[in-house]
């Protein structure tokens, strides 16, 4: 029943008794019963109103909100209807909290400006790719943050059909690109891609075609030279035979490019190698037999092994990344040097090294090695019959058995070139 409707009742019933009371004394008697009733009426009901109207400047989900009486029900549905409330805004935080996490796991940057272009929420990609930080920044303009005069021209054009391409130069230059989206009226969300990689990838794409045509190139224009000379010129037959043989090794050398251009295209398209297990001491017996041939006596080779184990993994492509130490070891190594091929197995892992006391090599050359077609000396390397491709064999090969390789080396003290592998690679 209603507050009202109790209070009415009770009322009624007050009056009636006072009125019978006055009836049957005097009347004032009557009245003063009726006042007193009052009276108590209201104080009945000032204490749970002062409690009201302190909770109502700050309302809070009391389960212990009850009242005296009538009170009692108004006091349950309002704990009710705080609870309730309570529920909805704690549901509403966490749908946030998500959303927020949602964009922080984003791998691109997300800012989010109001209309006036001020910094309303950044996610950590964001803060790192621009510098920012959320805490201190929010609510300022974006401009005066990222002050680069490209990124400034092309927010107040407006024309955001296009991203802008923005280098920032904070530690490592970085090529990001940025997408503007307005939405909700006049704000905006920055879409921010890190897209140095893929810009490096692309010019390595373009450097490596344009290196394999003129890798080709050489070799071929050197071919159709001879030939022509040998359709104008009558050479004697020794000369013609010095001749042919000259375009021999120049077909020979086309020859080796594109072999080593299809072993790289293998091993970068072939599925993850296969957990097959290598035996590494037939690999040393092999490897020694191939490199005695190559050096053909010139060298003293020779192989260590300490520890027991052999590998999981490719067979054919480890045989190329190792055959390929092995023959730079040879190639580069004056006649009198000396080879050696080891192999150690510990409880961290494995390693095959090829170490040789050949020139050595320049500390500025090492990292760049893998490099397809790079060269310390490019004549010495094409005198040798290298490729300049041998080591970027390696070390695909080696990445795909989350091997990687070190290279350790000093001019005029020899080199040693090591394919590290870890523990899961190792069959004890
Ligand atoms: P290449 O076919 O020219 O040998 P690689 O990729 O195998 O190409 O090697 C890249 C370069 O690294 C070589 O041109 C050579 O200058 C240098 N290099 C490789 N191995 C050795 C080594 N054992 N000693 C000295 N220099 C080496």
């Amino acid at each position: 029943m209603s507050v009202f409707r109790k209070t009415a009742l009770l009322l009624a019933f007050l009056a009636a008794a006072a009125w019978l009371l006055g009836y049957l004394s005097e009347a004032w008697v009557g009245w003063l019963l009726f006042a007193a009733a009052l009276l108590w009426l209201l104080l009945s009901h000032l204490r749970p109103l002062a409690y009201l109207d302190a909770w109502s400047q700050a309302p809070f989900a009391d389960p212990d909100l009850t009242g005296p009486g009538t009170w009692d029900g108004i006091f349950r549905r309002l704990y009710r209807h705080e609870k309730e409330v309570a529920q909805q805004i704690s549901e509403r935080d966490r749908e946030i909290e998500l959303l927020i996490a949602a964009n922080q796991a984003l791998i691109d940057g997300v800012v989010l400006l109001d209309a006036q272009d001020q910094i309303v929420f950044c996610n950590r990609t964001a803060e790192e790719q621009l510098g920012l930080c959320l805490a201190t920044d929010r609510g300022l303009p974006v401009v005066n943050l990222v002050r680069v005069p490209e990124f400034m021209a092309y927010l107040a054009a407006g024309v955001f059909t296009t991203p802008l391409e923005l280098t920032l130069e904070r530690g490592q230059p970085r090529m990001l690109a940025v997408h503007i989206l307005p939405y909700a009226g006049a704000r905006r969300l920055m879409q921010i891609r890190d897209v140095t990689q893929a810009n490096r990838l692309e010019r390595m794409r373009r450097d490596f075609v344009a290196n394999v045509s003129h890798e080709l190139r050489t070799p071929l224009t050197v071919l159709s030279g001879f030939l022509e000379t040998l359709q104008e010129i009558e050479f004697s037959p020794e000369e013609r035979a010095r001749y042919l043989g000259l375009m021999a090794e120049q077909a020979e050398r086309m020859g080796n490019i594109v072999q080593d251009l299809l072993t790289l295209s293998s091993i970068e398209s072939a599925p993850p190698p296969s957990s097959q297990v290598v035996d590494m001491g037939h690999m040393l017996d092999r490897l020694q037999r191939d490199a005695q041939a190559l050096s053909g006596g010139r060298h003293e080779i020779a192989s260590e092994s300490s520890g027991q184990g052999n590998l999981y993994g490719a067979e054919s492509e480890l045989l190329s990344a190792f055959a390929n130490l092995v023959a730079n070891a040879v190639r580069y190594t004056p006649a009198g040097g000396k080879i050696v091929l080891e192999w150690r197995v510990d409880a961290g892992g494995a390693e095959f090294a090829v170490r040789d006391s050949g020139p050595g090599i320049a500390p500025e050359h090492i990292s760049r090695l893998t490099e397809r077609f790079y060269r310390v000396d490019r004549s010495r390397s094409r005198e040798a019959g290298g490729t300049g491709l041998g080591l970027a064999i390696v070390k695909h090969a080696l990445n795909r058995h989350q091997a990687r390789l070190a290279i350790a080396s000093e001019p005029g003290r020899g080199s040693r070139f090591v394919a590290i592998f870890p523990r899961s690679r190792v069959v004890s």
